[in-house]
């Protein structure tokens, strides 16, 4: 039963969307539309494709009510909703052709590569690996330096979000290996880019923070003319990424040769400050103040006997190590929590002493925040993961006792266990202290300060708050979308004119030629890989464990990229292909309506060399031309079919059939081209000819 109040909720849905996806969903059931009405179906949904595209004219309506009724000819059942939804919603079909104007906000969206849009900091990632590929480090790195003042240390330790959406993922079933192409770029790259400054502004700012937040913050603030400041209460700038990530994952010489860039362009930064008050800076002057605090304390584990000394915070752990105390723990050590902390916690405990370490965890591997990737790592040097297990209480005697988390198949049957450890490290999250916020006008929740989610504005007029205080515990990359945004609204807020966020939306920053490739190899499954030294000797050792990745692998890797910023997987060209009945190319919807091309050799046997995709393509994604004597269709820089081309012995033209069209022509019109070989157009009016002739003799007899 539908609720008054289930309506006014229910998400509001386009018709026009609606019909294509139905239509499309026939088109690529297989088995469901006979061979002889898929060429009507498709020619419907091409031109309603064009129409959710922004390309629709009041012809194209036309053309659609014609095409829908060629199809209820032959398909009524397909015909008849289409016929019914131009009559029904009218209105909805004129607004899309004559203003583009959706009402529920479904067609024409910006179509960015998927990547891009995953990635926080949205850097153009397939012109950046197109670069890669081409050999053009420098491009490459100049790509990134539009989007993030961190590329190599994102290349190292990045999550990857990006990999997520992927539209390989759904082609092939293994993601581009897109993480590291940023660390080859920021490797080969022999010209450092080229950094502008604005005319000098006159106004200051103090950025509270030298992590991830507040060093990008502070790269684009510079670049718009602001002088910066930077005050962090650490000996040494960085942040999370100096003293909660292990060296052998991001090597500190990488992260100083990052931070230098900043430096470079006059942001000063003060370090061994500790600030004592949030309006500070702009009682001494400042114009601005951003809080990029982050998140430094670990959390407790919040369970009876957590605050003993063998108890110890994660964070606090790997802190102390990076700033060279060198804490020794073990022999057995417990680490609670399964988040990319709490492996590094774990990996770095063997570093420090510990011969057994446990990662006890709530739930199984699958559902573990941490990156596949690194659990792996962390396993092959020998972390065991114990699955299932929620702390109780911790006992003075390092006994802890375990009950099976309500996560367990066995929750209710499984007794509760105790084991004893030397040193239990909590890897559950971390936070920050607030307290010196007190008396302004900033308020918190959650552990984090409150600020409006678009301006990143406090409640306290010219302090700003970006990075994981600001938005909760997150990745590198995202306190560096964070600190862009951040940058954004303060230079807005001080010179008086709009922020421009729509400049902090995907954008394309270059244009790449696409790399060649062979068919096979832009849908295979073999993702390339980055080799770690050997886990029995890097379990003991700081140093970085991650081998150089060749940069000819990485230019194969490249390859596999399918280019979505230039083949924004409309559908338009698989569609007319269809429509003429040629059926060579082949796509499979992903997520958000997103067409990709999922095979790239069926086009060398069934492409007729017909153009027809092209001239549909609104980008030049796919090409089909006459190359030194060669008809070639290409997809994204691949070479998909190559027809020799063939001379018209009648006309003299140049022209190109498939093969199986070839034979058909010489078996069917054999006798009648005994001369030579006919283009389409000359056969035809030659089989016209003889037809007519056969038809006059018959009269004579
Ligand atoms: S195929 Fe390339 S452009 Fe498309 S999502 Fe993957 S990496 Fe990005
Ligand atoms: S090749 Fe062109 S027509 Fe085909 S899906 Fe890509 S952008 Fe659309």
């Amino acid at each position: 039963m539908t609720t008054e109040n289930s309506k006014e909720t229910a998400k509001k849905t386009c018709p026009i969307t609606d019909i294509l996806e139905s239509l499309r969903k026939q088109l690529h059931t297989e088995g469901q539309l006979p061979a002889k009405i898929r060429p009507a179906v498709a020619r419907v949904a091409r031109i309603v494709t064009e129409i959710t595209l922004g390309r629709g004219s009041v012809a194209n309506l036309e053309e659609l009510s014609k095409a829908i009724s060629e199809l209820g000819a032959i398909a009524p059942s397909i015909a008849n909703p289409v016929a019914a939804s131009l009559k029904k919603d009218r209105e909805e079909w004129e607004n899309h052709i004559a203003g583009n104007l959706c009402s529920a906000g479904t067609c024409f969206l910006p179509r960015s590569a998927p990547c891009q849009v995953a990635c926080p900091a949205h850097i153009d990632i397939p012109s950046m690996m197109a670069r890669v590929g081409h050999g053009d480090y420098s491009e490459s790195l100049s790509i990134l330096a539009a989007d993030t003042p961190l590329p190599d240390s994102c290349g190292l330790i990045c999550p990857a979000p990006c990999e997520d959406e992927c539209v390989q993922n759904a082609v092939s079933g293994a993601a581009v290996f897109i993480r590291p192409m940023k660390h080859v770029a920021a490797r080969c790259a022999d010209i450092k880019p080229d950094l502008e400054k604005a005319e000098p502004t006159g106004k200051k700012i103090a950025i509270v923070g030298c992590g991830p937040a507040g060093l990008t913050a502070a790269y684009y603030l510079a670049q718009k003319g602001h002088e910066v400041e930077i005050f962090d209460e650490r000996e040494h700038a960085g942040g999370i990424m100096r003293y909660g990530i292990p060296n052998y994952r991001l090597p500190e010489y990488k992260l100083n040769a990052e931070i230098d860039v900043v430096k470079q362009l006059g942001v000063k930064i003060h370090l061994g400050y500790t600030v004592r008050q949030a309006r500070e800076f702009l009682d001494k002057g400042y114009d601005a103040t951003l809080l990029a605090i982050g998140l430094q304390n670990s959390k407790r584990l919040g369970v009876p006997g957590d605050d003993q000394d063998f108890v110890i915070g994660g964070m606090d752990f790997l802190s102390a190590v990076r700033s060279g105390k060198n804490p020794r723990v073990g022999p057995h050590v417990i680490v609670i929590g399964g988040g990319n902390a709490a492996i590094d916690v774990a990996m770095t405990a063997f570093r420090q002493g510990a011969t057994k370490v446990q990662m006890w965890y709530r739930r199984n591997r699958k559902q573990m925040p941490a990156n596949p990737h690194e659990v792996e790592l962390a396993l092959a040097e020998g972390v065991e993961l114990v699955e299932f297990w929620a702390p109780t209480r911790i006992h003075p005697d390092k006994q802890i006792e375990f009950e099976r988390s309500r996560y367990a198949p066995d929750a209710k049957t499984t007794p509760p266990v105790t084991v004893r450890a030397d040193h239990i490290f909590a890897g559950i999250g971390q936070e920050a202290d607030l307290s010196w916020l007190e008396g302004t006008k900033i308020e918190t929740e959650w552990g984090n300060i409150v600020c409006d989610p678009v301006t990143l504005q406090t409640g306290e007029p010219g302090i700003f708050a970006g990075g994981d205080i600001a938005h909760g515990a997150s990745t590198v990359v995202a306190a560096i979308g964070s600190g862009k945004r951040a940058a954004e609204s303060i230079h807005s807020w001080l010179m008086g004119v709009p922020a421009d966020y729509e400049s902090l939306e995907p954008k394309r920053r270059d244009e790449v030629p696409f790399l060649s490739s062979t068919p096979e190899h832009r849908t295979s499954p073999k993702r390339a890989h980055i080799e770690e030294n050997d886990p029995s000797t890097r379990k003991f050792s700081h140093d970085f464990m991650q081998k150089d990745w060749d940069e000819k692998v990485a230019a194969v890797e490249a390859e596999r990229c399918l280019r979505c910023d230039i083949c924004i997987g409309c559908g338009l060209c698989e569609l007319a292909c269809i429509e003429v009945g040629a059926e060579a190319l082949k796509m499979v919807e992903t997520k958000g309506g997103r067409m990709v091309f999922k095979d790239f050799t069926t086009p060398a046997e069934k492409c007729i060399g017909c153009g027809a995709c092209t001239s549909v393509c609104p980008t030049g994604a796919i090409i089909v031309e006459d190359r030194d004597g060669y008809r070639v269709t290409e997809i994204t820089g691949t070479v998909v079919r190559k027809q020799a081309l063939e001379i018209c012995s009648c006309c003299g033209e140049t022209f190109s059939a498939s093969a199986k069209q070839l034979q058909q022509t010489r078996d069917e019109l054999g006798k009648m081209t005994r001369e030579g070989i006919l283009c389409p157009a000359c056969a035809r009016a030659r089989s016209a000819e003889s037809m007519k002739e056969m038809q006059w003799m018959a009269q004579l007899f």
